[in-house]
């Protein structure tokens, strides 16, 4: 039996990188799936590979109607909402905080945390009557820590973690789930869009990211969206019913922090000595 026969899923952000990998995840295990993204061709292509179990809608989830929009499509369609998966979202305003233009800050907290709010209002509006759903939102450890995203995303980040632990107290009563998951550094389009590189050269230029990424985490290699995908369908699962208010990183152990050896190496250096030789005795 697949995980997810029958079920109806929302998945903003669907066309590309973590939420395309969770669409064609949630396809695969027998979903029906609204792929709600503001790219077009990628989507409308990514639904017509994937055949009539999903459908697109452009959508700017920044746009309470359209938010609705997409979860009218689920139900007018096929009666249920049983996922939504508030994933959309990019790397928003950067730059020195006395240079932050404040429209773009808008731009940026619209996508990554108002889309959010209203993806779960809109749900939740056909969930409770239902007696069930789940809600998943999509953070990062940008929220967690310090130094994996402009401060604008990573302060969206932390707030969509503690929303989502907020509003699973909320809905609980409601047989609502919600929780978020935390990615670490996925090869997708997110890091070639600051280069300044689209579509066939964004593709081509991913092997280079995870060259420049894949030795960071402790587990030795950079993450991809299946990684989060397989997170994503675990939370949606029955598998999950117990599961509820949880930030779950998924990172490959960056988040660990430095590992101890580092900290050996620098104190032999600092005093000449060989880091193989500068370690905890016995004694002081
Ligand atoms: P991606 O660029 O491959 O995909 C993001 C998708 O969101 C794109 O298809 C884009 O069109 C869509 N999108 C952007 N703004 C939108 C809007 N206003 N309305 C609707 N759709 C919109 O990047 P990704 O890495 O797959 O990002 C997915 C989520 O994961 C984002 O929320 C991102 O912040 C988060 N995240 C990514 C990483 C990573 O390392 N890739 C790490 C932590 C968190």
């Amino acid at each position: 039996m697949s995980r997810l026969q029958d079920r109806v899923a929302i998945i903003t952000g669907g066309a590309s990188g973590i939420g395309e990998g969770t669409v064609r995840k949630y396809a695969a295990e027998g979903a029906r799936v609204v792929i709600a993204d503001l790219q077009e061709a990628r989507g409308q292509q990514l639904a017509e590979e994937l055949g009539p179990q999903t459908t697109f809608l452009q959508t700017d989830v920044s746009d309470e109607a359209q938010v609705a929009a997409a979860v009218d499509l689920a139900m007018s369609r096929w009666g249920r909402l049983d996922v939504m998966f508030n994933n959309a979202g990019f790397g928003g305003v950067s730059g020195p905080i006395e240079d932050l233009d404040m429209e773009a800050y808008d731009r940026t907290m619209g996508v990554l945390l108002r889309g959010v709010f209203t993806g779960a209002k809109h749900a939740v509006k056909v969930m409770k009557p239902a007696g069930k759903g789940v809600i998943i939102n999509t953070a990062s450890i940008a929220g967690l820590q310090s130094g994996f995203g402009p401060v604008t995303y990573s302060a969206a980040k932390a707030a969509v973690a503690h929303f989502s632990r907020c509003l699973a107290a909320e809905l609980a009563p409601f047989n609502i789930r919600v929780n978020a998951i935390c990615p670490g550094l996925v090869l997708t389009h997110i890091f070639t869009n600051p280069l300044g590189l689209q579509g066939a050269a964004a593709d081509a230029a991913l092997p280079r990211i995870d060259a420049a990424f894949s030795s960071w985490p402790p587990l030795g290699r950079s993450g991809v969206p299946e990684d989060i995908a397989n997170t994503a369908l675990w939370l949606a699962s029955d598998e999950a019913s117990y599961v509820t208010g949880q930030a779950i990183v998924v990172d490959g152990g960056i988040t660990t922090g430095p590992r101890s050896s580092e900290m050996w190496e620098r104190l032999a250096t600092s005093f000449g000595m060989d880091p193989a030789a500068a370690r905890p005795r016995p004694g002081n």
